[in-house]
């Protein structure tokens, strides 16, 4: 399953977040250490997206594995920014291997990203679907099911839900719907994390003014924990809640 990253904080590159620590987002695309049966390595795209200054985020997507970007090393070298959201993707089977199918996904302020895959997609959760505005679904960024979770939390988050209660809202409407999916989400609007841990691996991590929930710990300190599988987390550099949301 993809591997996916935010941090929220203090100014910090893009390079010394993704790249460099020793077991960063980079080399979870070739060597992750844990994806719990789904998958090997996550070579089928990867994106970046980051905040600048009160604007909406910059994001950057590519389908192909990210250690074969040459850009990307100068690129994460020269920003410098205090939140960003990080994916590195291992397409489920059937779904195509495109740019758009990459995270994050975005709308204003908001950048999404989905490790896992739902059940019995698609027709598991077509009567989900069927709710959403037709025009939404018609400009759906590709014809997958992280994609879909995107449309169904960004109605949520437009109806001015909570960000923490519609993630948990469209977790259970979709575990419901598609019983042994597998959810972690992940939601920044740049100052503010909340993320799930349904059945994948999730760590975060409060750092001096900054605070990062990633999938796998990019280095062995101390300060890394667990979020148990069924609980959702928010995040911000000062505070970090952890709250249960069912029985995966
Ligand atoms: N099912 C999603 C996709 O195919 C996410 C994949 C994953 O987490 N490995 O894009």
């Amino acid at each position: 399953m993809c591997r996916h990253l935010a941090y929220v904080g203090e100014p910090v590159r893009l390079a010394d977040l993704l790249l460099t620590p020793p077991h960063s987002l980079l080399r979870q695309s070739w060597a992750p250490c844990d994806m719990r049966g789904g998958g090997t390595v996550n070579a089928d795209g990867y994106g970046i997206g980051w905040y600048t200054g009160g604007a909406d985020p910059v994001r950057l997507r590519r389908a192909g594995p990210m250690w074969t970007d040459a850009a990307l090393p100068g690129l994460a070298s020269s920003v410098v920014t205090g939140a960003a959201l990080a994916a590195v993707r291992s397409a489920t089977i059937g779904m195509p291997v495109v740019e758009t199918a990459c995270a994050p996904f975005t709308s204003g302020p908001w950048l999404f990203s989905h490790n896992g895959l739902v059940r019995g997609w698609p027709s598991s959760v077509a009567g989900l679907a069927e709710r959403l505005p037709v025009t939404d679904l018609l400009l759906m960024d590709a014809p997958t099911d992280s994609a879909l979770l995107w449309l169904l939390l960004r109605a949520r988050l437009t109806a001015g839900e909570e960000p923490a209660d519609a993630v948990a809202s469209v977790v259970t409407e979709v575990a419901a719907a598609a019983p042994d999916s597998r959810l972690n989400l992940l939601l920044t609007n740049g100052s503010a994390i909340v993320a799930t841990a349904w059945t994948h691996a999730l760590w975060v991590r409060a750092l001096p003014g900054a605070v990062v929930v990633a999938s796998e710990p990019y280095d062995e300190d101390p300060s890394w924990h667990e979020v148990p599988d069924g609980h959702l987390v928010t995040a911000t550099p000062s505070s970090v809640d952890m709250t249960r949301v069912g029985e995966p």
